[in-house]
């Protein structure tokens, strides 16, 4: 079993935009697709350098991009909720 735990990433407006398998500490700046336990937005199928947007409030939640070989999302910090780990 793996290190870590699942960790809740919010929009600021308070919408739940994924519930996100974090291994170890320190800040979340990007955000596996196949590490992510819920997906609200629905990053799976996406192509990189696609902007999903929160499904509540439509703001930028960042871009996608491919980090080695996998699909993740760098998160856009001024619109996620700081995450306390
Ligand atoms: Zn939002």
């Amino acid at each position: 079993m793996k290190v870590g735990k699942i960790v809740n990433i919010e929009c600021k407006c308070g919408f739940l935009l994924f519930r996100y398998f974090k291994a170890g500490k320190g800040r979340i700046i990007k955000c596996f697709v196949q590490r992510m336990e819920n997906d609200f937005v629905g990053l799976e199928g996406m192509e990189t350098h696609a902007k999903p947007i929160c499904p509540n409030c439509a703001k930028d939640l960042g871009i996608m991009m491919m980090i080695r070989g996998q699909l993740a999302l760098k998160l856009n910090q001024g619109t996620i909720k700081p995450i306390r780990i």
